[in-house]
């Protein structure tokens, strides 16, 4: 039988996370953060000094990168970067990295042996329903009002609500 995927992607601050977490936790399934894993790479990009659009540099730091990933945590190459990846920093690059092709094509990679490895779960990120896993078992797609996506962050790490509705919209618009 074909293990269960439930793909939910949408846009940053509509509630993706919680949801997902919700819902892995009530079915008893694996829970995977795509947005994390992108995150990670681009940690591991800016703690080596690397420029995010040298395109050559950051295709081969997402190839070897090691994460170990829970629910609630991100540890890249070892290193605890569960608060760092949702630095401003990370925040401002993370869409530079995500537009690399090779690394898009090495976490796709990863995403589909995570399933194969845990036997199916609930896995959150833009690009799920519709590239990663196109025959999901269910899809979700999470909308929200700008306005809503930015308070539930300040609500989440703080900030000013403008401010965050002004860097979210920036991201959207690159992603
Ligand atoms: O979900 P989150 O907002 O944490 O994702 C961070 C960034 O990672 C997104 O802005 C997007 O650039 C990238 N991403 C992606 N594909 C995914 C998940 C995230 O390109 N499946």
């Amino acid at each position: 039988m074909r293990p269960v995927v439930i793909a939910i992607d949408g846009p940053a601050g509509a509630g993706k996370s919680t949801i997902a977490k919700a819902l892995a936790r009530d079915l008893g399934i694996a829970y995977l953060d795509t947005g994390a894993m992108y995150r990670g790479v681009t940690f591991a990009v800016l703690r080596k000094g690397l420029s995010a659009t040298d395109v050559d540099a950051v295709g081969r730091v997402a190839q070897a990168v090691e994460f170990a990933q829970t629910t609630d945590a991100l540890y890249v190459d070892d290193v605890d970067a569960t608060a760092a990846i949702r630095s401003p920093e990370v925040d401002a690059a993370v869409s530079h990295i995500a537009a690399n092709s090779v690394v898009r094509d090495e976490m796709r990679l990863r995403q589909r042996q995570w399933i194969a490895d845990h036997n199916g779960g609930v896995v959150e990120g833009r690009d799920i329903g519709s590239v990663v896993f196109p025959d999901a078992t269910l899809k979700v797609y999470l909308v929200a009002t700008p306005l809503v996506r930015a308070e539930r962050r300040v609500a989440q790490h703080g900030g000013d609500v403008a401010e965050i509705a002004r860097a979210i919209a920036e991201r959207d618009e690159r992603d």
